[in-house]
């Protein structure tokens, strides 16, 4: 079903994960891309992002089915990018007090020996761990880069350090391409994936979209190689091992953590925090994601949202699905900002 005009020309704001995304299965799919960036790609919150692609155990909310085919889609952008920077090494998530969960879509609840084979380095393995042997991670940053380099190859412009200053409408008010300090880019629609800058960009159009600043602390560890397996969480931390020496976190306290990293793996001791860094995460009023066209706004189109990294090549898909085919894509129809 057609929701709205095809498009042939496309102006992308914002280069972090979810413009990336959009730029390039937007170019793939024969459209004329320009994706204009304030900074260089992934200098957003994206570059902070812990970027667990995790989308086993969701059961509820409005986006639950597009949660659920994350990691799918990220398999199939594999495929289509060799060199995607995607580890694939399942996640075990526990807590110290009450019982095991139930099993959600995608997970299996395990016995301490099953987590002790999975992650050799525990100390102590808890009696239960829920195991989602379909999660992955990915170098955020690197992911950009390659979904950048892919939509240049097929046709798209990319112009960086130019912060976008207002979007144009024309004398109907439709909305027809962006302006910076130094140019006037035009194209048949628009899209804002410019993370939390996206309420100010759409804010002048007579357009609220509800998103605001959540902060959230990266850490970063030097750390002994194979320490740590798989992506690991509990109420301490989620953590994962990025390279040979190296460990990151998204958690409260510098020192709580690297304290709880010790008491949790043999081997810690020489583990040393490198970095902290706060990332400020785009979150919807109501935690869904906002991604479709705006009716008061014709040629708008928002792409914002949480946990962005996860739904990144899933929702780059569907929105190039939508705006070049005209369709009206299932997966995100719980996700429009007219809910609001
Ligand atoms: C500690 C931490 C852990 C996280 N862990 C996970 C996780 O495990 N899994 C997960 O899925 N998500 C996670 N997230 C959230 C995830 O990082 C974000 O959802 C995601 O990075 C948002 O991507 P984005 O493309 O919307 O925004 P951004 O990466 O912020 O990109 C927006 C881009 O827009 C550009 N921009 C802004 N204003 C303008 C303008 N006026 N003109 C032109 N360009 C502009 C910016 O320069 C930026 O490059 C985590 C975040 C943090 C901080």
């Amino acid at each position: 079903m057609s929701n709205q005009p095809r498009i042939s020309s496309l102006v992308v704001v914002g280069a972090g994960i979810v413009g990336a995304s959009v730029a390039y299965h937007a170019a793939r799919a024969g459209a004329a891309v320009t994706l204009v960036d304030a900074g260089q790609p992934g200098g957003g919150v994206t570059t902070n992002s812990f970027a667990w692609i995790g989308s086993a155990g969701v059961r509820t909310g409005a986006a639950a089915e597009l949660r659920v085919a994350a990691t799918d889609e990220y398999r199939r952008l594999q495929g289509e990018l060799p060199g995607l920077p995607v580890t694939w090494a399942g996640s075990l998530s526990w807590r110290r007090e009450g019982s095991a969960p139930e099993a959600g879509p995608g997970e299996e609840i395990i016995d301490g020996a099953a987590v002790a084979a999975l992650e050799p380095n525990l100390r102590q393995a808890p009696d239960w761990a829920v195991w989602a042997a379909g999660d992955g991670g990915v170098d955020p940053v690197g992911a950009i880069d390659r979904m950048i380099a892919a939509a240049r190859d097929l046709g798209a412009r990319v112009q960086l350090d130019a912060p976008v200053t207002a979007v144009r409408r024309d004398a109907t008010g439709r909305v027809v391409g962006v302006e910076t300090a130094t140019d006037s880019i035009s194209g048949d629609a628009v899209v804002l994936a410019a993370g939390v800058a996206t309420a100010d960009l759409a804010a002048p159009l007579g357009v609220e979209v509800p998103v605001a600043p959540s902060p959230a602390t990266l850490f970063r560890f030097r750390a002994p190689a194979g320490l740590v397996g798989r992506i690991v969480t509990t109420e301490d931390f989620d953590l994962r091992q990025i390279a040979d020496d190296r460990l990151i976190a998204a958690a409260d306290s510098p020192e709580r953590t690297l304290a709880a990293i010790r008491s949790t793996f043999r081997g810690a001791d020489g583990v040393d925090l490198l970095s902290a860094r706060v990332g400020a995460r785009p979150m919807p009023a109501d935690g869904e994601p906002i991604i479709g066209p705006v009716a008061e706004a014709p040629g708008l189109y928002v792409a914002v949202m949480h946990a962005a990294v996860t739904l990144g090549a899933a929702v780059g898909r569907l929105v190039a699905q939508e705006l070049i085919e005209g369709t009206d894509e299932p997966l995100l129809a719980g996700c429009r900002l007219d809910r609001f």
